[in-house]
């Protein structure tokens, strides 16, 4: 099989005007970039990524996959997807590789796994092999600008639909604000749902130890991204000195980096983003990196590709969406989703 063209498309998208806040930034929307793949055996394959803020991204990314990453594709095997994967970042290398190039590679990425399931009409999660059939999902419903009342509705909404954890951001000037914050919520949920709290990278390390020592005590979950990304220091400080456990990853660029975090014993909880660290390759061996440190898997963000790279990590722990809409494919049981079954990365 040969890669015969990689096609581009840009979608574009008015900023929200009510757009939704965490404690670093607020995020409007700002579209996103599809690739197609298409092969010489007439099997094509998709890969899909979005930014949260920044108009001109998809743009800029387009641009970047059209003259960089698509010339080192056309022509070749998809079947070697891991050689091509490594291709993709030695040739970036030049500016970095992380950042908008590793955006790129993951839709790349996608599409070359998309099309290789497809070609033997399966699952991408049993081309790799699965361990689970379902996983435990919950809601991330929290935006920190959401009032009391809004913040309270939304959570109802999301036990409602059957999630047995929902998450919120937290990052209030104050830390009794914070807390009011996680009190509020708990009593919309009752004491039987797991809240997760997210300070979005926005905390010095003493205040992260003081509010996750506040939060341990209110029974919340996971204390997640308090400091910023890179700060491996503050993060070994926290997982040392607080029980609750500390997750991060989001906005960490390689498997090199969770190495990193995890041989400092830095994280308690690994969260890769897809775009950011660069696709189903990458967080493939991110995931089984943290299962070799007996260190769970939390995903940062949702949909069919996260579903089927957990589906095959034994240490996979929870999917992170949003609220279910009324067309999605997806339905609770048990606080659990089903895998997809559709060839590739398609749901059915
Ligand atoms: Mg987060």
């Amino acid at each position: 099989m040969q890669i015969t063209d990689v096609e581009i498309s840009v979608q574009r998208r008015t900023p929200n005007p009510m757009p939704i806040a965490d404690a670093l930034q607020i995020l409007p929307g700002a579209g996103s970039v599809t690739v197609r793949l298409l092969t010489d055996d007439g099997v094509n394959g998709e890969g899909s990524v979005g930014f949260g803020r920044i108009a001109g991204a998809p743009d800029a990314l387009a641009a970047l996959i059209e003259h960089e990453l698509k010339p080192l594709i056309v022509g070749q095997d998809p079947v070697m997807v891991r050689h091509l994967h490594q291709q993709m970042l030695r040739e970036t290398e030049y500016h970095g590789s992380a950042g908008l190039a590793t955006f790129g590679i993951c839709a790349i990425d996608t599409a070359i796994w998309d099309c290789l399931g497809r070609a033997r009409g399966v699952p991408c999660w049993q081309l790799w092999g699965g361990v689970h059939r379902r996983i435990k999902a919950y809601a991330m419903v929290g935006w920190l600008n959401y009032g009391d009342d809004e913040v309270q509705e939304i959570c109802t909404r999301a036990v409602a639909q059957g999630f047995a954890a929902v998450k919120i951001k937290v990052g209030y000037p104050t830390l009794k604000q914070d807390i009011a914050r996680v009190e509020c919520v708990r009593r919309a949920v009752g004491d039987d749902i797991d809240i997760m709290v997210d300070a979005n990278q926005s905390l010095t390390t003493a205040e992260a130890i003081t509010r996750g020592r506040a939060f341990e005590a209110l029974g919340c979950l996971w204390w997640e991204e308090p400091l910023p990304a890179d700060d491996i220091d503050g993060y070994t400080a926290l997982a040392h000195g607080l029980d609750i456990p500390v997750a991060t990853g989001e906005n960490l660029y390689s498997v090199a980096d969770f190495a990193r975090f995890l041989k400092r014993d830095a994280v308690d909880i690994v969260q890769p983003d897809l775009r950011r660290a660069g696709g189903p390759t990458a967080l493939l061996q991110i995931g089984a990196l943290a299962d070799a440190f007996r260190i769970p898997y939390a995903s940062h963000g949702g949909g069919p590709v996260q579903l089927n790279i957990m589906a095959c990590l034994p240490n996979a722990w929870y999917l992170e969406t949003g609220l279910l809409s009324d067309d999605s494919p997806m339905s609770l049981q048990d606080g659990t989703v089903a895998l997809p079954m559709g060839p590739g990365f398609s749901w059915e």
